[in-house]
């Protein structure tokens, strides 16, 4: 492994402070430097960007991105990592701010500072989709972030990147489609990871699109979780979870009652969303 930074290998910071992984926090580190500064890469060009890390852990995706140029703000739940953290900040005089807490009660946006920034993370499994889905559900938009670059099970990733058909087209999809160009960039090894996860890891990169068509997201997130709540249903059965007759609504919408949840489009779902909200 070719050296990044001065700083001793992870292995070794992470036996020196004792950073046992702990599953209740979704943690799987990655050790492998070259690795995580194609990830950090991934993001973009990283000279002078503004870059928020949720669970930095022992600072192995933190290093590659300081060392491409980046400022970082990290926000790490596990206070375990914080000494290790503080060695990194001291190498990189000025550029690294460390916040312990938990990530789903962070005011992202204040964090930034109204400065244009970027997300890189390897997020913990068990809050992954929840982060995303806040992200990507703000009042405003364009949002804060300029892009997302996130490790998620591939699974999941697969969720994020699906077109209407496809069988992993769901809440996520509509979200993410709706809002933002997603495209899965590459597969992660469990074999890259210490302790190695069941599953196969994959890196997403998200760019907020500009003008997204006009709805009204909390009712999108209500239609959505109602149409695929009971995605194998026709649209006149789901939809029901709306606590209203769904067929007047359907039909307004133009849609097919015996149309199924998978096979409507994003646009089909913003309409459904500006009738229930209006
Ligand atoms: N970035 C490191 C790496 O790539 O090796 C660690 C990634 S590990 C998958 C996830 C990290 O997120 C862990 O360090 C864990 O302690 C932290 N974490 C878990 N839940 C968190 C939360 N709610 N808020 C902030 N950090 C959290």
């Amino acid at each position: 492994m070719s050296a990044i930074d001065d700083l001793p290998p992870l292995r070794e910071v992470i036996a020196r402070h004792g950073l046992m992984a702990k599953k209740a926090l979704g943690q799987n580190f990655l050790l492998d430097l070259n690795l995580t500064s194609r990830i950090a890469r991934a993001s973009g060009p990283l000279e002078g960007a503004t870059v928020v890390e949720v669970g930095p852990g022992p600072g192995g995706l933190t290093r590659a991105l300081l060392a491409g140029g980046a400022r970082v703000i990290a926000i790490e739940r596990d206070a375990r990592c914080l000494p290790a953290l503080a060695e990194i900040a001291a190498a990189y005089p000025g550029r690294l701010e460390v916040i312990e807490g938990d990530a789903l009660k962070v005011d992202f946006a204040a964090l930034a500072g109204g400065a244009p920034a970027r997300i890189v993370a390897n997020l913990p499994y068990n809050v992954g989709t929840s982060l995303l889905t806040g992200w990507l559900t703000g009042e405003a938009w364009p949002p804060w972030y300029q892009s997302l670059t996130l490790m998620f099970q591939k699974e999941v990733a697969q969720r994020i990147v699906a077109p209407p058909g496809a069988e992993a087209y769901g809440r996520l999809g509509v979200l993410a489609g709706w809002r933002t160009t997603a495209k899965m960039v590459f597969d992660v090894a469990p074999s890259a990871f210490v302790p190695p996860p069941k599953i196969t890891s994959t890196v997403v990169h998200l760019v907020p699109r500009p003008e997204p068509l006009a709805c009204p997201v909390k009712a999108l997130e209500r239609v959505t979780l109602a149409a695929f709540g009971q995605r194998r249903k026709m649209i006149r059965q789901s939809l029901k979870g709306l606590g209203r007759d769904p067929m007047p609504l359907i039909e307004e919408a133009g849609l097919d009652p015996t149309e199924r949840a998978e096979n409507l489009t994003i646009a089909d779902f913003c309409r459904l969303a500006q009738l229930t909200a209006g």
